[in-house]
C-alpha cells in the first residue's frame, strides 16, 4: 500500500494550538489562491478540548485559511513514516479581507503600525526551552552526559530544523530534568514568529521519531525550573541599521530602546495575560526560577522581565549588532504571534508617549523593600492568569490594541480554561499542561 502525502495548511490558534486541514502535497498549487475551509468556533476551543463558553462565535459563519507559501516547510521522512510537511496560513473571510480574530494579521497589523509611526522594523528570535520526556535516568544539568543519553535526538532535531528553515544556532542540555533549549537566529517580526510556530512543531515530530515526546508546557514539576520562550528583539532603520545601541545609554541601549523597554514595562502586567497565558504560566513566574521574578529592566540580571543580553568584545561582532532586549516573560501557552505583536504594540506606546528609561536592576528584585522597589522601577508580575486577565481588563491601552472581536474570543478562553482547572491542585494542572504542549 502506498502512502500519500499529506501537507498540512495550519494555523497557530489563541491557545497556541496548531490546528489545520491536510491535503495531498502534489496539489498545493491548486489550494494557493482560495485555501481551504475553516470555521470561526475553531478558534473557540481551549486547549483543554472543550469549546469556550460563551464564546463569540457559535456555530455560525465560514472562513478560509489561506496558505503563505513563504512558510511552506518540510522536514523528510524516515525510512518508515511520513513527512512534516505545512504551510502557515492567514484565516480570511470569504472574500479574501483578513478576518479580524488572525492572529498573524494582528503581528502584521503590529509591525506595519510599529514602521509607520518609528520608521524602524523589528526583528526577533524565540529562544524556546522543552522538556524530552522518558528516561527515568536525570543526567546533570548542562551536562554532556544529558545531551549524549537524549541521542540520536539533539543531532536528528538539528538536522530537521535546518531542513525546516529554522536556522537553529545552538542545542544544549538545560537546568530541568530533561530540558533542552534550542537557539534561532533573528528573523524579521512576522517570519520569527512563524519560525517559533514551526520550532514547537519540529521538537515535537523529531521526539515521537525517537519514540519520546516533548513538552514546552510553562512548568512541569513545581520544584523546578520551567520552560520559559525567552523574545529577543531588535529595531533597525529603512536601511536595516541596527537602533538599539547607544555606547551612551544605559548599559548601551539608545534612547529609542529606553522608550520601547518603558513601553514594555508599562503594560508588562496585561501583557502577561497575551504571553504566559495558562493557569500554570503565573508558577514559573516566580522569583528565584531565573525566569522573570518581577517587572524591570536589567543589564545581565536573569530575575528581570526585560534584560539587556551583555555585549561580547572577544570576536568581531559589533556592539550594535548584538544590542538587543530580552523579554523573559513568555512560555509556549503563548501565540508567538499575538506575544509579538502585543510586545511591538507595547515597545510602540512607550515610545509614542516619550516614556522616560526606566532605572537598570542589578540586584536580586525580590530582596528589595517597597521604596527600594519604587526606586528600581520594580513591579510584581501577576501571579496567577486570573490575575493577568484582570490586569488586562484594567489596561484600556493594552486593550486597544486588539479588534474588539479578537480579543472577547481570548479571554473567553482563558476563563473556560481557569474553569476547567477549577478543581485541580497545581500539580494536576502542571501535568495536564504538560499533556496539551
Ligand atoms: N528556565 C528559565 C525560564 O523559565 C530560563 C533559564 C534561562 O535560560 O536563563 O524562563
Ligand atoms: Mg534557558
Amino acid at each position: 500500500m502506498i502512502a500519500a502525502e499529506l501537507l498540512t495548511l495550519a494555523t497557530c490558534d489563541l491557545g497556541a494550538i496548531v490546528r489545520g486541514r491536510s491535503i495531498v502535497s502534489s496539489e498545493l498549487g491548486e489550494h494557493l489562491l482560495s485555501g481551504v475551509g475553516w470555521v470561526p468556533a475553531n478558534l473557540a476551543l481551549t486547549p483543554l478540548g472543550e469549546l469556550a463558553e460563551p464564546n463569540p462565535f457559535g456555530s455560525t459563519g465560514d472562513l478560509r485559511l489561506l496558505p503563505d507559501p513563504a512558510t511552506h516547510m518540510r522536514v523528510g521522512a524516515e525510512e518508515q513514516g511520513s513527512a512534516l510537511e505545512l504551510v502557515l496560513c492567514d484565516i480570511v473571510e470569504l472574500d479574501g479581507r483578513p478576518w479580524q480574530c488572525c492572529p498573524r494579521n494582528f503581528l502584521r497589523g503590529a509591525l506595519a503600525a510599529f514602521a509607520e509611526e518609528t520608521g524602524a522594523t523589528v526583528s526577533a528570535s524565540f529562544e524556546h526551552e522543552f522538556q524530552l520526556l522518558g528516561d527515568e535516568r536525570v543526567a546533570p544539568a548542562f551536562s554532556l552526559e544529558a545531551q549524549r543519553r537524549a541521542e540520536p535526538f539533539p543531532s536528528m532535531l538539528m538536522a530537521a530544523l535546518v531542513e525546516a528553515g529554522a536556522e537553529p544556532e545552538r542545542i544544549f542540555p538545560e537546568f530541568a530534568s530533561l530540558q533542552f533549549e534550542v537557539p534561532v537566529a533573528p528573523a524579521s517580526g512576522l517570519q520569527a514568529a512563524d519560525r517559533a510556530v514551526v520550532l514547537r512543531e519540529v521538537v515535537r515530530e523529531i521526539a515521537r521519531r525517537c519514540a519520546r515526546r516533548a513538552t514546552f508546557a510553562p512548568l512541569s514539576d513545581v520544584k523546578e525550573a520551567g520552560n520559559g520562550v525567552h523574545i529577543h528583539l531588535s529595531l533597525h532603520d529603512e536601511r536595516g541599521r541596527p537602533l538599539l545601541y547607544d555606547e551612551r545609554g544605559p548599559a548601551g541601549l539608545s534612547g529609542l530602546g529606553t522608550r520601547f523597554a518603558a513601553g514594555v514595562l508599562a503594560h508588562a502586567r496585561a501583557l502577561s495575560a497575551i504571553c504566559a497565558p495558562s493557569p500554570v504560566s503565573g508558577e514559573r513566574l516566580r522569583p528565584h526560577h531565573w525566569s522573570a521574578g518581577a517587572a524591570c529592566l536589567a543589564a545581565g540580571n536573569r530575575e528581570a522581565l526585560l534584560r539587556i543580553p551583555g555585549i561580547v568584545s572577544v570576536g568581531d561582532a559589533s556592539p550594535a549588532e548584538q544590542m538587543r532586549l530580552e523579554y523573559r516573560g513568555a512560555d509556549a501557552a503563548a501565540n508567538p504571534h499575538l506575544a509579538l505583536g502585543a510586545i511591538v504594540h507595547a515597545g510602540l506606546q512607550g515610545i509614542r508617549e516619550q516614556l522616560p528609561a526606566p532605572p537598570l536592576l542589578e540586584r536580586d528584585p525580590a530582596e528589595l523593600d517597597a521604596q527600594e522597589a519604587e526606586r528600581f522601577g520594580v513591579g510584581a508580575l501577576p501571579a496567577s492568569l486570573q490575575e493577568a486577565l484582570d490586569a488586562l481588563a484594567q489596561d484600556r491601552v493594552a486593550a486597544s490594541w486588539f479588534p474588539a472581536l479578537l480579543l472577547e474570543a481570548f479571554v473567553s478562553l482563558k476563563r473556560s480554561e481557569l474553569a476547567g482547572c477549577a478543581e485541580l491542585s497545581l500539580e494536576e494542572s502542571c501535568r495536564r499542561y504538560g499533556e496539551i504542549y
